[in-house]
Formats: C-alpha cells, structure tokens, sequence
C-alpha cells in the first residue's frame, strides 16, 4: 500500500503505516492511528488544538502539521494537500 503526501515546502512527507502485514489500508481509511513522518520513520499523533483545527504531530521530532478537523480519512488528506500551493 502506498499512500504518501507532501505536506510542507520543506518537502516533508507524510505516509500512510499499516499495524499489520493483515491490515489494509486504503483511501477511506481514517488517517488518526495511521499516519508516520516519513522522514523519521515515526507515529504521528492526531490532537485537537481549536474548534476548527487538529494537529498531527511527530512522536519523534515534533513535527506539527495543522489539518482542518473536519477531516477524517486518508482521500480527505490527498484532496486537502491536492489543493494547497506551497
Ligand atoms: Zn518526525
């Protein structure tokens, strides 16, 4: 499975990491337990920081993306970064 998405002007990137050789993960999967820094190889943990953002933030180096908290799952990322000029 490869979902990757850059996110900065940095060119950070984001990826989608399956617990499990079992578990697929596709488009319509929620991205909150399924996101790592590619950069640091590390979980990214979803928190809420107002009403109308979260934030994805590296376990490893901190890195904190902002997201609109409405949304949810991996198609709502790629359309999101679709649409952001760097
Ligand atoms: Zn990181």
């Amino acid at each position: 499975m490869d979902i990757e998405i850059k996110v900065n002007k940095e060119n950070e990137t984001i990826s989608a990491y399956a617990y499990s050789s079992v578990e697929k993960i596709s488009e319509n999967t929620e991205f909150q337990y399924t996101t790592i820094h590619k950069e640091c190889n590390n979980l990214m943990d979803l928190i809420n920081v107002s009403d109308t953002h979260n934030a994805l933030i590296c376990r490893r180096c901190l890195l904190r993306i902002l997201i609109p908290n409405k949304l949810k799952t991996w198609k709502d990322l790629i359309e999101h970064y679709k649409s952001c000029m760097f």
